[in-house]
């Protein structure tokens, strides 16, 4: 199966009713973990890359890493993604590349840290949308900020600064014609979201509802939507690793957010806990080993059943098979 467009993944999870987990990847283990998952669970993907991955990997090495993923997994529908691009010339550079969306975080300026001004937000998005369309690429878009730093590209705080705003959200969809939206409502990116687990003080989920209720065809992304569950920490701890205790955004929560118009959940720190997690056992049990698979395989391993288990409980367990690639170029031809 050919690299599918956002656009026709998120319609199919609004139409079933479930979310779609965005995974983001560095290298080719984590996409093996992912496609692997999706496998046994049946499930479509997004697999997304940001601008620090794809700079760390060189992104043209991910993209063929993505083709192999699609040649080898042809019953997955499979969406390559572009997260937080941070000006519209990456967001050219990534669909040019062949990503078949891509998202335009307008929120922050250029330099990914300053908080943008709403008209300037509009006209990037605006721009995007016009180059991606044409050719059948999805846009996701960001109102409001986030909280966090993640790969150098955050306005950091806790998240609950620049909660975005329900009349601007509507306001934002009807002038740039985006796929999905992006919203801020108390969480961040990173391991360290909140110092208990979050309730309706620190996790806005009603401001989420609100925005769903005004855009009710608008599909919704969680960013910084991590759990960073206590087993995770505790293995990494449990051979010789510091982290502080610390709370991410509970599954129930992503389910209730699921019922309310989320239709794409981006999770990438539970991956990595799971990862490190993994060879840090290897190297304090076995430190005689040497050979990179002795402790990349079970890394891989741990990333996969952590991706299983949340395809499962976001819903899109069972639905790779559901539908037929549409080709972008038919996509855009929608778009008119
Ligand atoms: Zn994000």
């Amino acid at each position: 199966m050919p690299l599918v467009s956002m656009r026709q993944l998120l319609d199919e999870a609004s139409k079933g009713g479930y979310g779609v987990g965005a995974f983001n990847v560095n290298n080719m283990e984590q996409i093996q973990a992912i496609m692997e998952a999706a496998r046994e669970t049946r499930s479509p993907v997004i697999i997304q890359a940001s601008r620090g991955a794809r700079s760390y990997s060189q992104d043209k090495f991910l993209y063929h890493l993505m083709l192999a993923a699609a040649e080898l997994y042809p019953e997955i529908p499979l969406v390559m993604h572009l997260d937080h691009g941070n000006s519209v010339e990456t967001c050219k550079s990534a669909i040019d590349l062949g990503f078949t969306s891509v998202m335009m975080d307008g929120s922050l300026m250029p330099d990914g840290k300053t908080p943008s001004t709403f008209d300037y937000n509009v006209h990037a998005t605006k721009e995007v949308v016009a180059l991606a369309h044409a050719k059948g690429v999805t846009v996701e878009g960001e109102i409001g900020v986030l909280g966090g730093i993640e790969d150098g590209h955050g306005a950091g705080g806790t998240g609950l600064e620049h909660v975005t705003d329900p009349d601007q959200a509507v306001e934002f969809v009807e002038k740039t014609g985006l796929d999905a939206l992006a919203i801020a409502i108390g969480t961040s990116h990173g391991a360290y979201k909140f110092s208990k687990k979050p309730d309706g003080s620190v996790l806005k989920m009603d401001v989420l509802i609100k925005i769903h209720q005004r855009l009710p065809k608008t599909h919704l992304v969680m960013h910084g939507s991590s759990s960073v569950p206590k087993d995770l920490q505790d293995v990494i701890n449990q051979y010789g690793g510091k982290l502080k205790p610390t709370w991410g955004v509970p599954v129930e929560e992503i389910q209730l957010g699921i019922r309310n118009g989320v239709r794409k959940i981006n999770v990438d720190t539970d991956n990595r806990l799971a990862i490190t997690g993994a060879i840090r056992k290897v190297f304090v049990e076995t430190p005689e080993k040497f050979d990179p698979r002795d402790y990349l395989k079970p890394a891989r391993e741990a990333m996969k059943k952590v991706v299983a288990q949340r395809m499962t409980q976001f819903g899109q367990a069972g639905h790779a098979g559901d539908y037929q690639p549409i080709p972008l170029a038919q996509v855009a031809g929608q778009y008119n």
